[in-house]
């Protein structure tokens, strides 16, 4: 007989696990706290959708080369039904940087770095109408887990056995072989196994950013501006970080992140004139949000409380659970401006599937599923993780007036902005390679450890400045202190300066 499987939650991972799980037979009911979309139109879904459950499906997202490869290899038609919906794909060579893109010659291989952008909205409209309609799946909305059933054996490994909860105020039990816990970042389910005592390690710390997004559509008929002719439409100040996220069916949105150490520009940036006015300081994104081009809609969305988390369910080869399967950001939590978080879920959801039909033994399920997402995953957590720390130490120097860079820093920052950044710009080989690990298709830093295109980068490096002129992007804007004062924000509020206060601590 075929497996039955609950998944708690019908965001991306639990409609990923569905995508993955499916075509295995297994039989699967996906119980999901918040209601259905309230219609099939995308606007109307972005307006109207109540996602108490899921409250960042209002922030920009795009989705990595690796979620789409996963969509198209395996359900090519709900790729088609994502662009009925009005989602596009962004290629390669939308990405090359000025100087190289008269060079271009395309490449097989460039199609698998191709992304999907929309409203995550759309996305997860087009995704759960699919899956919806999959013979052996079943969502039932308005259904909040409250409590894991659970189970300890004789050797302290907890088994699970199914969820208590709630419909329609009606109180409910389901049993099944499996449970797949993808309930998010606030998912509180596996703090009850651990409070059972089941041996399950965490790390967790700040991304050292907040989020604000704010949403714009195109006027009456205008286009997004030429990417070959307007400065790069995303950059990094130092003091903030910004992007624009093409979206679908004309609308497009703007996020700018800001450390948290900088308390006055992130209490004024939720201001929708501040916000709208900042745009217009940046010249990448200027010529998308300019009177002419496009008009804000609605609120800024701010969001804080970023985590990078970790979670190990197996610990010296010993499973905490059995027949429980988490996956998604209730699992493992990255810094959103990576946007890694849904290819990370639709991964976890294929390795799910390749260690349940490995094999039947649910403790060895248990160690193979573990090993699988360590192998898969950490290296792209670690490699977030360390730019998440260095930039928290920039965030902090730029707020301290007099910090000047020991020698080593400004070796390995030129290194990085001279060399590193300057060679991707120039050398569409190293850009494409680069990509590959960006976009989660390769280990992120195997590009740079093959021995011919580490001496690249040094070539560009040490051609200095001069020489490497048009390869340099244009200023993505102004100094921290020249945007404060033109926005009426106190620029000094926040220095360290010397006998004050820290107010983050405080
Ligand atoms: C600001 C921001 C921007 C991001 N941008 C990107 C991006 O550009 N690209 C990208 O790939 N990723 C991005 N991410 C990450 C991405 O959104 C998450 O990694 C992804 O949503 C994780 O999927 P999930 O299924 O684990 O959680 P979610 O998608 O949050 O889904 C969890 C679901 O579980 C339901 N649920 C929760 N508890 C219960 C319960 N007790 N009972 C029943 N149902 C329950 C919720 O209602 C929700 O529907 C971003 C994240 C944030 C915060």
């Amino acid at each position: 007989m075929r497996e039955s499987v609950l998944v708690i939650g019908a965001g991306i991972g639990g409609l990923c696990t569905a995508l993955s799980l499916a075509p295995t037979g297994r039989q699967i009911t996906i119980l999901e706290r918040d209601g259905p979309p309230p219609a099939e139109d995308a606007d109307v879904v972005f307006l109207d959708w109540h996602r108490r459950g899921a409250g960042h499906v209002r922030q920009s997202h795009a989705f990595l080369a690796r979620l789409r490869g996963i969509i198209k290899k395996h359900h090519p038609a709900l790729l088609e039904e994502l662009k009925e919906l009005g989602a596009r794909e962004l290629t390669f060579e939308m990405m090359l940087s000025d100087i190289q893109r008269d060079r271009y010659e395309p490449q097989p291989e460039d199609e698998e770095l191709t992304i999907i952008t929309s409203r995550r909205t759309t996305l997860e409209l087009a995704l759960r109408n699919y899956v919806e309609r999959l013979e052996n799946v079943t969502i039932r909305p308005g259904f909040f887990v409250r409590k894991l059933l659970t189970e300890p054996d004789e050797d302290g490994v907890v088994a699970v056995q199914g969820v208590a909860g709630e419909q329609d105020e009606r109180p409910l039990e389901l049993r099944a072989d499996l449970v797949v816990d993808a309930s998010g970042k606030s998912g509180f389910l596996i703090q009850q196994l651990m409070e059972e005592g089941a041996g399950i390690t965490e790390e967790s710390e700040t991304a050292g950013i907040l989020y604000f997004t704010r949403h714009y559509r195109l006027l009456p008929g205008q286009e997004e501006p030429d990417r070959t002719k307007s400065p790069p439409a995303s950059g990094d100040l130092g003091y903030i970080k910004f992007g624009v996220f093409p979206g679908d069916n004309g609308c497009f949105s703007v996020t700018i992140s800001v450390p948290e150490v900088e308390l006055e520009l992130r209490k004024a940036i939720m201001n929708p004139d501040v916000f709208h006015a900042i745009t217009l300081q940046l010249p990448g994104i200027q010529p998308w949000t300019n009177a002419e081009r496009s008009e804000p809609r609605g609120k800024v969305h701010g969001m804080g409380d970023l985590h990078s988390r970790w979670r190990d369910m197996v610990i010296e080869d010993r499973p905490a659970t059995r027949n429980y399967f988490p996956l998604g950001d209730t699992l493992v939590r990255t810094n959103p401006l990576y946007g890694r978080g849904c290819s990370f879920a639709a991964v976890s959801a294929e390795m799910l599937r390749e260690t349940l039909e490995e094999t039947t033994d649910p403790l060895e399920r248990q160690r193979a599923y573990h090993a699988r997402l360590r192998k898969e995953l950490r290296p792209y957590y670690i490699n977030q993780r360390t730019q998440d720390r260095s930039a928290i130490r920039q965030a902090e120097a730029a707020l301290t007036p007099g910090y000047r860079k020991s020698w080593r820093g400004r070796v390995i920052e030129s290194f990085f902005d001279d060399g590193v950044r300057i060679a991707v710009r120039s050398d569409i080989g190293l850009l494409r390679q680069a990509m590959r690990g960006f976009h989660m298709l390769e280990h992120p830093n195997k590009w740079l450890g093959k021995p011919g295109n580490f001496a690249r980068v040094l070539y560009y490096w040490s051609r200095g400045k001069k020489r490497n002129a048009r390869a340099y992007p244009p200023s993505p804007g102004p100094a921290r202190e020249e945007l404060m004062t033109a926005l009426a924000i106190d620029h000094r509020a926040d220095l360290r300066l010397p006998g004050g206060e820290d107010k983050l601590a405080a």
